[in-house]
């Protein structure tokens, strides 16, 4: 048997005015996805626990089986794995941007771009290698990573200190959370000294020539010590594939023990690579028991307000990745059970994520639920048409954790 989870992330949402009341997903052309509810089963899935904000690892590790409550210890542990950095147990991992402020002096601190002005890898890679060597030791490391999203390990205290992510405070004062760095002993001299060092670097001086905003401090947010995660084999004795364009899921899948696939070509927009993403997740089905694969341009798309981009982004998940699996699968002659769902809400009107359950579909090749007796697969292509929406499994059984949601999966139900 082999188990596919196909997730289409921040694709659900509320009912909207201009679709005479109709959420994005109800209006996307979805025809093979509406073809599997009326073959399958529907459930909803508490992907965000009570008192977790709905951030796509948090709801992605309950995908892969996990209790956030149980594992989850911030972004970054995640992202340094997708990086290949491993990390000391004693070890706390900061997500570190290189970011513009505006400072005339520790008092006031204004946050003019999270990102630096979207600096290039390149220039960025020399900023990080300039502040891993002056300040570098045992106990503080800087990693470059891409554009303005780097990694800083610390080995030192920094206990009660709390971050904000920087995108979250765009064009405010910050002067309140630039001083909680300060307080920190060594963290405060690392942050002011790093801001130093990059005011004067001959890089910047070349951005601020350019008329860009020069990359002139750095901002550690997302914040946690190495997750205590078993496998996913530990687990439920399953081995398992992973693919997506967002590091912050490779890195749980590094974690969960997964094989990373990278395919070319992915961007986590509208333009992927739809059909190198489905060639390789069937490939890895060869060697794997389990394969999931992430699509990113709903909630993207989600994120800007853009509704035809929306109803674009579910029909291509729908065309482009749903329908050459399930041909695939198919074609494969194996038994297979395959999950379609979201990660969470993305909703329109709010452009950020939402914690409500997340409906899902399971469609199971060798058990049909209108017909049991069809065991064969042969009757499982009728043209029987279900519908896959948050309404349709508005009052479908709900599942409170991960750990249930894989085990209904995999049918340790
Ligand atoms: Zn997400």
């Amino acid at each position: 048997m082999k188990y596919i989870i196909l997730v289409g992330d921040g694709m659900g949402d509320f009912p909207l005015e201009s679709l005479d009341g109709r959420t994005p997903l109800e209006a996307a052309d979805t025809p093979v996805m509406d073809f599997l509810a009326g073959r399958g089963r529907l459930f909803r899935l508490q992907t965000v626990p009570p008192g977790f904000a709905p951030g796509s690892d948090v709801a992605n590790l309950s995908l892969l089986g996990y209790r956030p409550a149980e594992c989850y210890s911030g972004r970054a542990p995640l992202e340094a794995a997708s990086m290949g950095v491993e990390l000391p147990p004693d070890a706390i991992a900061f997500r570190c941007n290189l970011v513009t402020l505006e400072r005339q002096d520790d008092r006031q601190v204004r946050m003019v771009d999270y990102s630096g002005g979207h600096i290039d890898t390149a220039t960025a890679a020399e900023l990080i290698g300039l502040l891993d060597r002056e300040l570098g030791d045992d106990y503080c490391r800087f990693y470059p990573g891409v554009s303005y999203r780097h990694l800083l390990v610390w080995r030192r205290g920094c206990a009660g200190l709390q971050t904000v992510p920087p995108h979250d405070h765009s064009d405010r004062e910050v002067g309140e959370y630039w001083r909680r760095y300060l307080a920190v002993p060594g963290l405060g001299e690392v942050v002011s000294r790093a801001a130093q060092l990059l005011a004067a670097a001959p890089a910047n001086q070349r951005r601020r020539e350019n008329g860009e905003n020069p990359a002139n401090a750095i901002w550690l947010w997302g914040e946690g010590r190495p997750p205590a995660m078993a496998t996913l084999a530990e687990q439920f004795g399953v081995s398992g594939a992973l693919i997506s364009a967002v590091d912050l899921l490779k890195g749980i899948g590094v974690y969960a023990g997964m094989e990373i696939i990278n395919v070319p070509g992915v961007t986590g927009y509208l333009d992927t690579n739809y059909a190198g993403k489905v060639a390789a997740a069937l490939e890895a089905l060869k060697r794997h028991d389990l394969v999931f694969v992430h699509v990113e341009a709903p909630d993207e798309v989600s994120h800007q307000g853009r509704l035809d981009d929306k109803l674009q982004a579910i029909s291509d998940f729908d065309h482009k990745v749903v329908g050459p699996m399930l041909e695939g699968l198919q074609r494969s002659g194996e038994a297979f059970r395959l999950v379609v769902t979201m990660d969470h809400f993305t909703p329109l009107a709010t452009r950020t994520h939402a914690d409500l359950p997340v409906p899902f579909l399971l469609f199971d090749s060798q058990r049909d639920a209108r017909d049991p007796a069809c065991a064969d697969g042969s009757c499982w292509m009728e043209p029987v048409r279900g519908n896959y929406s948050e309404r349709s499994a508005a009052d479908a059984e709900l599942l409170v954790d991960g750990r249930e949601f894989l085990s209904l999966l995999l049918g340790n139900d």
